[in-house]
């Protein structure tokens, strides 16, 4: 990735200065650059101010890098200003490039970043949420520290494919994590990793098949509001 810097987003003024510091930057990544096995991508900066993105875009697109990435999205802003952002930005991204939105997200982000022309993305999410014994499922997520899980002799997920629904019970995770037993994390992470990738895997075979859009919908439906759910079933 090329050096860039990340503005309060709101602040138009100082996203402007950050914007072209960012443009200055990629200029000199892309002449420095030596390696052959290394694929420099340009970032995408501008707040939520869509005249910043829409003039960046265009910038680091010009630059022929191999990917673009967006940048400066997921720091804050609410889902609208990110959604309207991307509105903005893949428009003007040549379509024969991957496009990256960096530090995003949830089920749900994927789902409409997908739908709004994003290929790829990251994020700390799966880990920071099992280092908290959380897990992600179609059910909203899990707490597994949760007593109701003390004898639940269940997977975290009956469909998922991962080691760790494939060798251990609800019950069990529960029992490392009530023993601050570090495994936990590691196998909770397992399955949260896991469950983007069956998630994109899905995705990428519905837009090779042509209907994501058209499917789109329900995806979001069944995981909307994963989060909250978590927070109805902890306080029952
Ligand atoms: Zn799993």
């Amino acid at each position: 990735m090329a050096f860039d810097e990340c503005s309060d987003p709101n602040d138009h003024e100082y996203s402007k200065l950050a914007m072209e510091r960012t443009h200055r930057w990629a200029e000199i990544c892309v002449k420095a650059k030596r390696r052959g096995d290394q694929a420099l991508f340009g970032i995408v900066q501008g707040g939520v101010q869509p005249d910043l993105r829409a003039a960046s875009a265009e910038f680091i697109a010009s630059l022929d890098t191999p990917g673009i990435a967006i940048g400066g999205l997921s720091v804050g802003e609410t889902k609208e200003e990110m959604h309207a952002m991307l509105d903005v930005v893949t428009p003007l991204l040549p379509e024969n490039k991957p496009r990256y939105l960096m530090g995003v997200g949830t089920p749900e982000d994927l789902i409409n970043g997908v739908l709004r022309g994003v290929d790829i993305f990251d994020c700390v999410l799966p880990t920071r949420l099992a280092r908290h014994h959380s897990a992600f499922s179609l059910e909203g997520r899990l707490n597994l520290m949760n007593a109701s899980f003390a004898r639940d002799e269940r997977p975290i997920d009956e469909a998922c494919d991962c080691y760790t629904c494939r060798t251990f019970t609800r019950a069990y995770i529960r029992h490392l994590i009530v023993a601050k037993e570090l495994l936990a994390g590691t196998l909770l992470s397992i399955h949260n990793l896991r469950a983007l990738i069956r998630l994109m895997e899905q995705i990428r075979i519905d837009v090779a098949d042509g209907v994501f859009e058209e499917k789109a919908p329900l995806l979001l439906e069944q995981w909307s509001n994963n989060a909250q759910r978590e927070l109805m079933r902890d306080t029952e």
